[in-house]
């Protein structure tokens, strides 16, 4: 039965005669039949968010449930996709009807008439559970699509079809205890929901990027969650594709909410652009993007990021590690203020609903490390980086706060370093990460014993150097004991050789675990020898300008496959020292 709109305002619209409706069904609104989702229900009233332009809707057009929660398809198809928030395909779109979306278009989320190979991995005969991989298809040259059962199917192979299919012709039939499935490489999964799992892991081991400041002071775990607040040009989105190329993830889902128009333009522009250093093919072939511009309807943006984490988990079902990241989330929190606002709801701070916070807790809820359904063990992680933009770059407001008691990765970038030139922009002085004590056994087994004291040592001598640069400000460098003038040296070495790190250069751009441990062990000989010689009465001078202090300045551009270069750098560190003290020791 069709309900009545009663009023419409903006992409908000109210229809009575809804009763046989339910919370979050979608619907289809007037003659041009545009799509909506009741997001309140109250006796017979619905109101509605409409995820198209509602000009010229008007009071007494129809209103019709199609009885489905918003969902995603998910099939072969979604990599090297280009969506909007309810995936819609936008480059389709784009090809068939030009720049701007008409209203109402019916269109597959998904081509549901291109061939996919796919290959079996099961026989007749076979007993197969939900999750079980039944075969895979080539998506891309990267990426194996996985083709699992269905969430609550599970049976015997009665038939399966191997070679070319679309992704809704029926591939297997399952004999199940209600009845024989037929199964298709398509398959539906409403937005607000997650997908189901074994078991959720404790996160322990870290999703390397390769940038150092990350990886060695403020690691990401894999299955982690993190923040990355940072003001117009302190390298917010030099930072996002540095981790979507480096960070060792399978898949990336990046959502993009845009501030202007323009903004998202930059990154349909961009990424597809951005080549996969590991494949050296684009890295859109292991990608799936969802695109908001500012002129499309808030409520797509507000659905934008349900529709990147579905997908997300889609894909770490089938075992994959996948990096979602959503830039940024104050535009998706500005889409639920708007939305709210327009429901009439009590505002809370600054004008955001109340369940911000709790909106915000249950898209990170949806990252983590898990163990898969599926009679194969296999384990699958979604670690979620999302950008915040605070007006301003004031970290008070409502979205960064309720962000910050969420995450636990806070890579806060800042407006004075980006000014002063050092990148990436984070500020080692606000920025945390609560992975680290967890993943100590995990660097200290597998990069080396003495990595954590390293981190340790990093830290605690840029701490030193924010303390003597109080002094300094009062009183003058001359003031400083020569250990102290030391210290403040090797915090520059750490800050200006290590922490600083050039994305567009070649070999800087990317830094190992193993190399950022040797990076760091040079840096520490070097304090060691160095202060046993300020000990030993060495001029200070001396020791600064001792060849070697060079050769640590451009450890960074050592080649991976250069590594034992490090050690003879070393042993020049520990020589060139020692000559001093001995120098010194003679002049006695
Ligand atoms: P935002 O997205 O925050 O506005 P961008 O990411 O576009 O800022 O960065 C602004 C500029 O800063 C870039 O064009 C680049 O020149 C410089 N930059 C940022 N990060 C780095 C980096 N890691 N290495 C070198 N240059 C960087």
């Amino acid at each position: 039965m069709a309900g009545k709109i009663i009023k419409v305002s903006g992409p908000l619209i109210i229809a009575e005669g809804m009763q046989d409706s339910k919370m979050y069904d979608v619907v289809r609104i007037g003659k041009d039949k545009l799509v909506g989702e009741i997001i309140e229900l109250r006796g017979d009233k619905a109101s509605i968010q409409v995820y198209e332009e509602t000009g010229g809707l008007g009071v007494g057009e129809e209103v019709v449930s199609t009885g489905y929660p918003l969902s995603v398809e998910l099939a072969p198809g979604l990599i090297e996709g280009i969506f909007d928030g309810i995936q819609r395909p936008l480059t389709t779109i784009v090809a068939r009807y030009g720049d701007r979306i008409s209203r109402g278009i019916e269109i597959d989320n998904l081509d549901h008439d291109k061939l996919w190979g796919f290959k079996p991995l099961k026989k007749v005969g076979d007993q197969v559970h939900s999750g079980d991989i039944l075969g895979v298809v080539e998506e891309t040259m990267i990426v194996e699509h996985r083709i699992l059962v269905p969430y609550g199917i599970e049976g015997e192979i009665l038939s399966i079809s191997s070679g070319n299919h679309t992704i809704v012709d029926v591939i297997a039939e399952i004999q199940t205890a209600h009845g024989v499935e037929k199964v298709c490489m398509l398959q539906r999964w409403p937005v607000r929901k997650g997908r189901p799992y074994l078991e959720k892991l404790s996160p322990s081991s870290p999703m390397v990027t390769g940038q150092r400041v990350m990886d060695t002071l403020f690691p990401i775990a894999r299955g982690g969650v993190a923040a990355v607040p940072g003001p117009f040009g302190s390298g917010k989105t030099v930072v996002q594709h540095q981790i979507a190329k480096w960070a060792d993830a399978d898949i990336i889902v990046y959502v993009g909410c845009g501030e202007r128009g323009n903004e998202m333009t930059d990154v349909l522009n961009e990424f597809p652009e951005l080549i996969d250093p590991k494949t050296k093919a684009p890295l859109m072939k292991r990608t799936v993007l969802i695109a908001n511009t500012s002129d499309m309807p808030v409520a797509a943006r507000e659905a934008s990021i349900y529709t990147g984490i579905t997908i997300a988990e889609y894909f770490r079902d089938m075992g994959y590690n996948v990096a979602i990241m959503a830039d940024s989330t104050s535009r998706w929190a500005e889409a639920l203020r708007e939305m709210s606002g327009r429901l009439e709801e009590m505002p809370g701070e600054e004008g955001y609903p109340a369940y911000l916070s709790s909106r915000l807790a249950e898209y990170y809820e949806r990252a983590g490390i898990v163990k898969l359904l599926g009679s194969d063990n296999r384990m699958g992680s979604i670690t979620a980086i999302g950008a915040v933009s605070p007006p301003g770059g004031d970290l008070s407001e409502p979205v960064s706060q309720a962000t910050l008691r969420i995450v636990k990765v806070f890579w806060g970038l800042s407006a004075s370093l980006a000014y002063r030139r050092h990148f990436p922009a984070i500020d080692w002085m606000v920025s945390y990460s609560l992975y680290v004590d967890r993943m100590k056994e995990w660097y200290s087994d597998n990069i080396a014993t003495n990595f954590n004291d390293l981190r340790l040592f990093a830290s605690t001598i840029l701490q030193e150097e924010a303390e003597l640069d109080e002094v300094v400000r009062l009183v003058g460098m001359d003031a400083l004991s020569p250990q102290d003038r030391l210290t403040m040296e090797i915090a520059k070495i750490v800050r200006e050789d290590y922490l600083h790190q050039n994305a567009f250069h070649e070999i800087d751009t990317y830094t190992s675990l193993d190399k950022q441990y040797k990076m760091l062990s040079l840096i520490k000989t070097y304090h060691d020898e160095a202060k046993s010689a300020v000990d030993n009465y060495v001029d200070i001078e001396d020791i600064l300008s001792l060849p070697c202090k060079e050769q640590i300045g451009r450890a960074k551009y050592i080649e991976e496959s250069n590594l034992a270069e490090f050690d003879t750098i070393n042993e020049n560190i520990v020589r060139e020292l020692n000559t001093l003290k001995d120098g010194g020791i003679d002049n006695d």
